[in-house]
Parts: C-alpha cells; sequence; structure tokens
C-alpha cells in the first residue's frame, strides 16, 4: 500500500530521529524561513562540567564547603548546571547535604533551604544587587571566569555571596554544520537565544557562525524575540531544550525539543523532537517536509 505523502514524510523524518507528533507539524515544518536556537543544552551538549570552584575569601568556606552547599541547593534541578554542580561533588566523594524548601526560577536559578542557611544559586548578573565588598569580589570573580567563556554561577548564603562556581559545556559536534545547512535552507540568519552570559554566548555563536545573538534573556524574553520575527511575517522555527525554553517553543511556528537531555516541559510543549540529540536531523526534516508538501500540492 503506499502512505499518503505527509505520513510517509514522517516516518521517515522518524528514521533520521526527529518524532514528528502531527502530520500537520510535517507539513508546517517545511515552511519556516527563521531559526532560532537556544545554547546551553542545544548547541551544546548539555552535560556541562564545574571547571573551577572559587570560595569568597571572607566567606569562611574552602572549596568542598562552598561546593557541598551549592550542591545541596541543586540537588532537585533538573536543569544541567545543577547535575553538574550535585555530578563534581560526589565526584570529590563529598556528601550532598538535604534540601528544604527548594524552589527554582527558570533563567536565574534555585533556591532552598541547606544545613539552616537560605541558599541561593544561579546567574550574577540576576542575584547580585548590593553594593557590598562581598558582591564587589564576586562580581569580579565572576567577570574573570566569563571572560574565559565560561557561565559563572554565584552562590549566595543567606543573602551574601559566598563563592562563584566556573561551569565549562563543550560543543555539539554537528551544532555549526546544521547552523550552515539551516541558514541555507532559510535563506537568513539563524539567532541564538540565550539566558546565559553575553561573553559565554558571543563565544558559542562566533564557534558555530552565527552573528544574531541575544544573551540574558529570561524565558519570556525569548518569547518576545520570537513574536519580533512572527509580526514582520516570519515563521520562527524554534530548537530548544529547558523548561526556560518552554514559552518559545510554544510561540514558535514549529518548536522542536532536544529528546535525550531535554526537560519533560520543553518535550510536551514542542511539536517535534530529536530523539538522539542529532541537531543535524532539523535539517533533513525540513527537506522531508517541503518534498512531501510538494507531493500534497
Ligand atoms: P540557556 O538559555 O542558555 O539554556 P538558561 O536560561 O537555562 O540558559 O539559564 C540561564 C542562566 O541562568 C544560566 O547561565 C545560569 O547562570 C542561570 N541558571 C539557571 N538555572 C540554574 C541552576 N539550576 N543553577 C545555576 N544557575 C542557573
Ligand atoms: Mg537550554
Amino acid at each position: 500500500a503506499t502512505m499518503p505523502p505527509l505520513l510517509s514524510a514522517m516516518a521517515n523524518a522518524g528514521r533520521h530521529g526527529v518524532l514528528i507528533k502531527s502530520a500537520v507539524v510535517m507539513e508546517r515544518l517545511g515552511q519556516v524561513d527563521r531559526v532560532a536556537l537556544d545554547k546551553t543544552g542545544t548547541l551544546t551538549e548539555g552535560t556541562p562540567r564545574v571547571t573551577e570552584i572559587r570560595p569568597l575569601p571572607g566567606s569562611g568556606l574552602d572549596q568542598d564547603a562552598l561546593l557541598v552547599m551549592a550542591a545541596g541547593a541543586e540537588h532537585p534541578s533538573e536543569h544541567p548546571i545543577a547535575r553538574a554542580v550535585v555530578d563534581a561533588a560526589r565526584t570529590r566523594e563529598l556528601t550532598v547535604p538535604d534540601t528544604r524548601d527548594f524552589s527554582s526560577a527558570p533563567g536565574i536559578g534555585v533556591t532552598a533551604t541547606v544545613d539552616g542557611h537560605t541558599v541561593a544559586v544561579g546567574a550574577p548578573a540576576r542575584l547580585l544587587s548590593g553594593t557590598g565588598s562581598a558582591c564587589a569580589e564576586a562580581a569580579a570573580f565572576a567577570e574573570t571566569l566569563e571572560g574565559d567563556g565560561r557561565t559563572a554561577v554565584l552562590v549566595q548564603r543567606d543573602g551574601t555571596p559566598v563563592g562563584v562556581l566556573g561551569i565549562a559545556d563543550r560543543l555539539r559536534p554537528d551544532a555549526t554544520a546544521a547552523v550552515a545547512a539551516l541558514t541555507a535552507l532559510t535563506g537568513s540568519a539563524p539567532m541564538l537565544l540565550t539566558g546565559d552570559n553575553p561573553r559565554a554566548a558571543a563565544r558559542v555563536a562566533e564557534e558555530v557562525g552565527i552573528s544574531d545573538v541575544r544573551a540574558s534573556l529570561l524565558p519570556r524574553d525569548k518569547v518576545t524575540a520570537v513574536r519580533e520575527e512572527t509580526t514582520t511575517g516570519r515563521r520562527v522555527l524554534v530548537i530548544g531544550d529547558g523548561v526556560n525554553d518552554a514559552p518559545a517553543l510554544a510561540a514558535a511556528h514549529t518548536g522542536i525539543a532536544m529528546g535525550r537531555a531535554g526537560s519533560d516541559l520543553a518535550l510536551e510543549t514542542a511539536d517535534a523532537v530529536i530523539v538522539r540529540d542529532e541537531l543535524a536531523t532539523v535539517p533533513a526534516a525540513v527537506n522531508l517536509s517541503r518534498a512531501a508538501r510538494r507531493l500534497v500540492a
């Protein structure tokens, strides 16, 4: 029996490693003419590692104590940075303490009660508001790390900065090729949308060949970036992995989530899922959609 073109394209996309959730999505995917990519976990592998542990001199903490405190707060989080912090503590054979009152703010960080202290872990630019010497010291540490392309993560105890962690992630091996293929297919320059700091964002963008970079974005800022394109008549393909990407995936013409390390919310919200986390499967799926549309028409 011959399958209808859209169904056979869906089956084909599935064989390439892209799970398309409906025939409507399969049909629409080929219309996209602008691409917006998330950085952490999408262009990068999303398995970052802690590369620096810097307690502030006045904190009274050594490296292990700072790491344990951060890991305690991060333990319940599914964010790649949280997993990196907990893994680093376990690698040093440190015991991660129990956590109470955990809450997370997508694009900002986490907070929890650890050993009787309120501990916050997250983006320095979002958490550092004070003017004290600890804030100035922490900001200087963060800036040095970000200058090296790291994601700097601030650790606060009861509202006071106590240290900074440096986090590094690897680019996906096929990221550059996928960006080039999507640029050619859509005839427009892709954008990078990230909650990470501008320096780390610029480093990754340069490596993969993206010149339109928007950094330090909250989840709603990613939506705004997508909507701005939509109002000019663009059909935006958003590719992301995190809870912080879910609103943008929903606002996109077509949203695609990274399947292996992607958050449950991103997987549910997206129109399609990249099963094996290979970005190069996306341009293949766009081509399948276009071919099927020609047969349908
Ligand atoms: P991206 O858009 O690149 O995927 P996110 O929006 O998930 O990044 O995170 C943006 C920034 O917020 C991170 O670079 C980090 O500084 C901070 N952040 C978010 N979640 C956490 C967390 N669980 N622990 C520490 N920092 C976090
Ligand atoms: Mg991400």
